[in-house]
């Protein structure tokens, strides 16, 4: 019988295949912290012939295989479990940058490129690649895939899965799937790469991706306004969609109970104004042309004079009631560092149940105020955090307890998910926005997914994992 170690290092070497519990350590713990597991080894391989390599043998040996790129899951996908069965398949040493292409609008570029890198490579060519969230510095484009990123800029350019027009991938037994086309049309049967786009690592290992870049926003207008409530805060997106062309670039709501966590948790972040409101958006939008990017005598560029109409037309009907806008690129970058360290200090607040949902724009406000009816009815002082990216419906909601009654509420938390599951359900939302299921979301899979849905997604992973290796225990019941 092969063993799977000895035929892996007699392959590779030492630096490929890590098998001392000290180098595997920062593979096997994930990225809150809470879930660690056991590997038989981890493997870095550093191109996709190596990859496929990797998996003929894990396929031969049925072996367990948990992809890993960046290792900023926070839905337990990207760790084994604690069976010690399974090699961790890092793309990390995956990383160049292939090639950009400023006429074809195109970069392609293995799966280990870390998001940040990217940014900074198309920048510097006046180019843009719009996927961007709180992990950037260490999340990975082959994560982003195969978790099907979403982010702040999702309301103008869409999730991962817009962004991709080819991925090159290696299948469970070690083929490899060359479906890495700049291709804008291409109809040529299933779409196998939407496939993998999302699949979280259990129907092959996405080696090498063609994504779409965009121009540079050469000026961008952003604005912390304080809303009513959230269907103001709708009025408010809708109208500056409508005077923008659809040029805004992100929508984020912001509640008091966030911005209380900030001046405890983040001190290091400057709220923008003197006292807390109870509800407030971020906005930004951008422009392209020089028409509108280029500053007036006075100073200001006609996108940042575009939002001050935007927000006075909201003042005299009553949906903004405050306003700060960004004076420069260090306050823009203010209220941006305080939004993408939202996870770190929500995490740092103590207990709390999270929650990644999404619902229809319209029905945002509903479930908000049904939650929290029914909150106070489970257990009486229950705090909601509604963050979120309102310009798409997705929310990060969290439950804290009253305070000192944490285990009061750990005790009630079957309750508590049951009934946000069930209103989810009800305003025809999703359990599941953005971060993926992994492991944490395997019950709400189980059991609020479409059952013919879920029947059929066993069908398709039986068919191309006929062995069962790829992530078990991850996205789809067992
Ligand atoms: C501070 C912070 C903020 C975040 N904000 C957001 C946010 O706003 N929006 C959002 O969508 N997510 C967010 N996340 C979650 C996370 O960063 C994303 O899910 C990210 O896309 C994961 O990328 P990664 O490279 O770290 O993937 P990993 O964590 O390594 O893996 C994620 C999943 O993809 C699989 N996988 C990884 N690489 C491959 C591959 N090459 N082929 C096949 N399967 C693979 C893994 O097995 C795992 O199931 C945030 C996380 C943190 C820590």
């Amino acid at each position: 019988m092969i063993d799977i170690i000895t035929e892996l290092k007699s392959q590779f070497d030492s630096a490929t295949v890590l098998t001392d519990d000290q180098d595997m350590a920062k593979y096997i713990t994930d990225w809150p912290g809470t879930m660690t597991g056991r590997a038989l080894a981890v493997v870095r391989p550093t191109n996709t012939t190596d990859v496929a390599a990797v998996m003929k043998l894990a396929f031969e040996t049925a072996t367990p295989v948990v992809p890993q790129s960046g290792n900023t899951s926070v839905a337990g996908g990207s760790v084994p479990d604690d069976s010690g069965t399974a090699i961790v398949l890092s793309l990390e040493r995956m990383n160049k940058i292939r090639d950009v292409s400023p006429s074809a609008m195109t970069m392609t570029v293995e799966a280990g490129c870390v998001l940040e890198t990217l940014h900074q490579t198309v920048e510097a060519q006046d180019l843009f690649f719009p996927l961007n969230f709180g992990a950037k510095g260490s999340c990975m484009i082959g994560g982003n895939l195969a978790t099907n990123a979403g982010g702040q800029n999702v309301v103008r350019y869409g999730n991962t899965r817009e962004l991709c027009l080819g991925i090159e991938a290696v299948m469970p037994d070690g083929r490899i799937v060359n479906l890495l086309s700049g291709l804008r049309k291409d109809n040529t049967g299933y779409d196998l790469r939407d496939l993998f786009i999302g699949s979280e690592g259990t129907l092959g290992i996405i080696t090498v991706a063609t994504m779409k870049l965009f121009h540079l926003p050469k000026a961008r207008a952003t604005t912390f306004a304080v809303v009513p409530d959230i269907s103001r805060g709708l009025e408010l997106l809708n109208r500056a969609q409508a005077e923008t062309g659809g040029a805004v670039e992100a929508f984020e709501l912001i509640p008091r109970v966030f911005l209380e966590m900030v001046q405890k948790y983040g001190p290091q972040h400057t709220i923008p104004f003197k006292e807390i409101p109870e509800l407030c958006v971020l906005i930004e939008i951008a422009a392209t042309s020089d028409a509108e990017s280029i500053a007036s005598e006075g100073g200001a560029t006609p996108v940042s004079e575009k939002l001050e109409k935007i927000l006075e037309a909201g003042f005299e009907d009553g949906s903004v009631l405050d306003a700060v806008i960004a004076s420069s690129e260090a306050q823009r970058r203010e209220m941006w560092d305080m939004r993408e360290g939202a996870l770190e200090i929500v995490t740092a607040a103590g207990a709390r149940i999270g929650f990644d949902i999404s619902l229809p724009l319209d029905q945002v406000h509903a479930f908000v105020d049904e939650m929290t009816r029914q909150s106070e009815a489970i257990l009486p002082g229950l705090r909601m955090c509604h963050m979120g990216h309102l310009g798409d419906g997705n929310l990060h909601y969290s439950i804290y307890p009253p305070e000192g009654q944490a285990d009061e509420m750990m005790a009630k938390a079957d309750e508590i998910k049951a009934a946000v599951y069930a209103a989810i359900g009800d305003f025809g939302g999703s359990f599941s926005a953005e971060h993926g299921i992994g492991t944490s979301k395997l019950y709400a899979m189980t059991n609020y997914k479409d059952p013919v849905a879920l029947a059929v997604m066993l069908q398709i992973k039986a068919t191309l994992d006929p062995k069962g290796i790829m992530n078990p225990g991850k996205l789809l019941p067992q």
